[in-house]
């Protein structure tokens, strides 16, 4: 599902390729846990462990967690999945930021029924991008819809990580149709460093 919308009709063909699943005694159960929590603490820590023992791979990392959802962030509902990045060997070389990115993924239980989740968070991990102006010396990372911000249409909250048009794949809420994907959102991704980075090794 998440090649047939990436594919983007011929336009991208942005492919990913399933990798073998590992099976842990870890169990992150993500209830009681934001997703921002989850992706900074526990999946983070399990991805980084897994990784490693595996000889550092480029992809993209998916986490199953236990739990039907996150627990509900301010003003929204229950997330269900969640998609971030990884920086590893950060360091500034000729004046040029130079990282090796790594996709990091969480699905809840509830994830796993809805078609179009993994696509999403794929999505996050795509268009994340850095912040080329480092506050007090820190690079930032962020993720950045090319066609967003999200206006959330009661509170007014703008959303710099999701779409603003609805239907969209990177929608905040997907829709139950196959969600549509913008050539703005193709080009983007196809940037991402993870591309560079397993291009080089
Ligand atoms: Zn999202």
């Amino acid at each position: 599902m998440a090649n047939q919308i990436w594919n983007g009709g011929g336009m991208c063909n942005i492919n990913f390729i399933p990798q073998p699943i590992f099976e842990v005694k870890t169990i992150i159960d993500v209830t009681y846990l934001g997703f921002q929590a989850a992706m900074e603490g526990p999946v983070k820590g399990l991805i980084k462990k897994v990784k490693h023992k595996i000889g550092n791979p480029i992809g993209i990392y998916v986490v199953y967690t236990s739990g039907n959802d996150f627990a509900v962030s301010s003003g929204s509902t229950s997330p269900i999945g969640a998609g971030g990045v990884i920086i590893e060997d950060f360091r500034i070389k000729d004046d040029i930021p130079e990282f090796t990115l790594f996709g990091s993924i969480a699905l809840s239980n509830r994830a796993l029924n809805a078609p179009f989740t993994f696509a999403h968070e794929a999505g996050h991990v795509l268009l994340t991008e850095l912040d080329k102006q480092p506050f007090n010396n820190i690079f930032k990372f962020n993720a950045i819809d090319p066609t967003g911000p999200f206006i959330n249409p009661v509170t007014g909250n703008s959303d710099t990580a999701h779409s603003n048009l609805v239907g969209n794949l990177m929608a905040p809420i997907l829709p139950n149709i196959i969600p549509t994907i913008d050539p703005l959102q193709l080009k983007k991704a196809r940037m991402s460093r993870i591309f560079q980075n397993a291009i080089i090794k």
